[in-house]
C-alpha cells in the first residue's frame, strides 16, 4: 500500500517531535526503518534529528534526496525524513519511487519561509501525501494558534534554519503586524 504522511506547519509547532514519536512507536525494528535529514541542518549534533523539545534520534545526513536510494536495502520498510523543505524538487520524484516500492514515508517540513512564501517542494509534497498532518504552534504574542514564522528584525542574513533567538511562531494578525514593524 502506498503511504506517505506529511507533517507540516510553522516553526516551533512540534513537527520534529511528532516525527520522532511516529518513529519510536512504529512496529518496525530499527533495521527496517531509516531516518534521514538534509546535510545543511547544522543544529545540535551531527547525525541526529533533534526537536526543540529535546527528543532525538539517529539520522543519516544526506546532501541530495537521491542519496536515500543508496541507504535503502531489502529490509527497509519505513523512511522518516526531517526538514524535508530543504531537499529540493527532486525529493518529490524520490518519494514517488519509494512509494511504488511499498516503503512507507513519514516526513516533517516547514510550510512557509518567514516571508510566508511556500517552501520549496512543500506544496507538491502535500498533493503527493496520502495523509497530511498540520501542526500549529502558539503565537508568541497572543498565544492563539500560529501558522506563520516571524523573523525578528536585525538578522538580515538569510538564515533559514534557526532557533528561538531568530524566529517566533505567530498567528496571521501578529505576523502581519510584525512585518509592518508595529509589534
Ligand atoms: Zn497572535
Amino acid at each position: 500500500m502506498r503511504e506517505f504522511t506529511l507533517i507540516h506547519g510553522c516553526m516551533f509547532a512540534g513537527k520534529t517531535t511528532q516525527l520522532i514519536e511516529f518513529y519510536n512507536t512504529s512496529n518496525c525494528n530499527s533495521d527496517e526503518k531509516l531516518a534521514v535529514k538534509p546535510l545543511l541542518d547544522q543544529r545540535y549534533n551531527a547525525g541526529r534529528i533533534n526537536s526543540h523539545g529535546g527528543l532525538q534520534l539517529l539520522a543519516h545526513r544526506i546532501g541530495k534526496a537521491e542519496e536515500i536510494y543508496t541507504l535503502v536495502n531489502e529490509s527497509t520498510q519505513e523512511i522518516y525524513i526531517d526538514e524535508i523543505q530543504f531537499m529540493g524538487p527532486i525529493v518529490i520524484e524520490v518519494i514517488g519511487e519509494l512509494m511504488m516500492n511499498n516503503i512507507r514515508i513519514t516526513a516533517a517540513g516547514l510550510d512557509k519561509d518567514y516571508l510566508a512564501r511556500d517552501f520549496g517542494p512543500m506544496p507538491a509534497l502535500k498533493k503527493l501525501a496520502t495523509q497530511t498532518i498540520e501542526i500549529k504552534a502558539k503565537c508568541h504574542i497572543c498565544g492563539f494558534p500560529a501558522t506563520f514564522t516571524f523573523r525578528k528584525p536585525g538578522n538580515e542574513n538569510l538564515v533559514l534554519v534557526g532557533n528561538n533567538d531568530l524566529y517566533e511562531a505567530r498567528c496571521e494578525v501578529h505576523w502581519k503586524e510584525g512585518m509592518e514593524g508595529r509589534h
